[in-house]
């Protein structure tokens, strides 16, 4: 028996969260769901947005499903990354028949380290100025890299691409440079790497040279919103948050209170990052069942709004349960 934490939190969260566990409910799994608070609504009646007793319970969990948080994301879902060290955030990126996008051939995957970085948090004045400070470890770069040559060798992939600025932040990026090319040696999987600003264009006009990609976490951040943005946007981009010891699986879109409560939302991030999950729990083929389904019925129009169709959340999930039992 699995113990999977369940986090709905706000707005769509509350929607798409729900349409997820329908499909998985549906097909029998060795699965206790405990379900726990986070986010605004959670702040108004505890006056915290993210309670000891949820932290407690991620704690306990093999797997923690999260929907998505409002104005509280900060303190929430970075502050979870935080206490349960997930350092590596993992993004894949893939076209789908029936889905409006750039390209249709595209299929890679951002590993984006999570923890340090920019995004440290290490700002301060001096003066009339502000300066912000980069930290990169060296076993940051360490895990972060192997994380992802793990991850390409797991999944069949055929190469690992950094993402990286040596040229001109010769201290940082030269050491996960570097770090980069002493661990890919322990592989035989190719290994290459671009300047940042060459690989953006490059994601761009051929995204196809690219199948994992490791960077750092500022420049991970920008390039995973801009590689889901080549295959159709938000409501179709998964994640996962991994660690040592814990995994949580997300959405990339957040609360969207423009939609929420009409029912209309997009589960299919959350199916998808709920397939992540599954594969993370050795459940591969369930999580390759449930994939297979939910192509199937995007690939024959059947959708939410947001991609044209006129399905509801919950129909949306109901369709892609009935195609799980075909497929
Ligand atoms: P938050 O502050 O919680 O991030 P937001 O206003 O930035 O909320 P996002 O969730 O980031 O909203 O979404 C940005 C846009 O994409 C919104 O217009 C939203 O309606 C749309 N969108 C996001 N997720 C989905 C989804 N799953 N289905 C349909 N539309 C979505
Ligand atoms: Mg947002």
């Amino acid at each position: 028996m699995k113990k999977i934490v369940v986090i709905p939190g706000d707005g769509i969260g509350k929607e798409v969260i729900p349409a997820t566990l329908h499909i998985l409910q549906g097909l029998d799994l060795p699965f206790e769901y405990v379900y726990a608070e986070a986010g605004d609504e959670c702040f108004e009646k505890y006056g915290t947005p993210l309670p000891e007793e949820t932290l407690e319970l991620c704690k306990e969990s093999d797997a923690i499903l999260f929907g998505a948080v409002g104005e509280t994301a900060a303190d929430v879902i970075v502050k979870l990354r935080q206490e349960l060290d997930l350092f590596a955030n993992v993004r894949p990126a893939k076209s789908m028949r029936g889905v409006k996008c750039l390209y249709d051939n595209v299929d890679l995957v951002v590993v984006r380290e999570n923890t340090e970085c920019l995004y440290k948090g290490y700002e301060f004045d001096v003066g009339d100025s502000a300066v912000a400070m980069r930290v990169i470890t060296r076993k940051g770069c360490e895990r972060i890299v192997k994380f992802a040559f793990e991850f390409a060798k797991r999944e069949g992939r055929k190469k690992v691409t950094a993402l990286h600025k040596a040229n001109v932040l010769k201290k940082t990026c030269g050491l996960f440079k570097r770090t980069f090319y002493e661990i890919a040696r322990n592989y035989d999987i190719e290994a290459n790497d671009y300047y940042i600003d060459a690989g953006c264009l490059y994601l761009v006009t051929k995204p196809w040279i690219f199948d994992v990609i490791v960077t750092t976490n500022l420049f991970g951040d920008i390039v995973s919103d801009l590689t889901a943005g080549l295959v159709g946007g938000l409501g179709l981009a998964p994640s996962a948050n991994i660690g040592e010891r814990y995994a949580l699986f997300e959405p990339v879109h957040g609360s969207a209170p423009d939609i929420a409560g009409k029912g209309i939302a997009n589960p299919t991030a959350t199916i998808l990052s709920a397939c992540m999950m599954l594969r993370h729990l050795g459940f591969s083929e369930v999580a390759e069942k449930i994939e297979k389904a939910l192509k199937k019925v995007i690939a024959e129009g059947k959708t939410t709004p947001d991609l044209g169709g006129n399905l509801k959340t919950m129909e949306f999930a109901e369709e892609v349960l009935k195609a799980c039992r075909e497929v």
